[in-house]
């Protein structure tokens, strides 16, 4: 294979090119954040309706309130591996651990949630989707 499917772009990019290609992604903004994430293919993305999924989460420490773009909730819902271990905080301007982070509209710890998105998916397909490479 010479060339790898980008996760950020979803281009075919030529393997000798890739680390340059994926910098531009991942160099931080100014507030800290990635510039973009890794997401699903826009066609493997969820497509139902987002109704009843929470969308911004607060972290208590700093008591600032961070909203999850659209692309990156499809895609969890797909693949709830795909993000690991913590998101990103408004307030902090940093990225914080799951387990510090609770969604406004339910009050769950999204520790929790991913763990449940993630028991369920095993249930499902009986292992974990493959790893995305970045
Ligand atoms: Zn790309
Ligand atoms: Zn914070």
């Amino acid at each position: 294979m010479f060339f790898v499917r980008c996760p950020f772009c979803h281009k075919l990019v030529f393997r000798l090119f890739y680390e340059g290609h994926k910098r531009q992604h991942t160099k931080l903004r100014d507030d800290g954040q990635m510039t973009e994430h890794i997401t699903v293919h826009p066609e493997g993305r969820y497509q139902g309706s987002l109704k009843g999924v929470p969308t911004a989460y607060r972290h208590d420490r700093c008591g600032g309130v961070t909203g999850m773009p659209e692309e990156i909730v499809r895609s969890y819902l797909v693949n709830p591996f795909l993000y690991s271990g913590g998101s990103f905080c408004c307030g902090c301007e940093d990225y914080r651990p799951y387990r510090e982070l609770f969604w406004v509209e339910t009050g769950e710890c999204l520790d929790d949630y991913f763990q449940k998105l993630q028991d369920q998916y095993l249930r499902e397909h009986g292992e974990p989707p493959p790893k995305t490479r970045v």
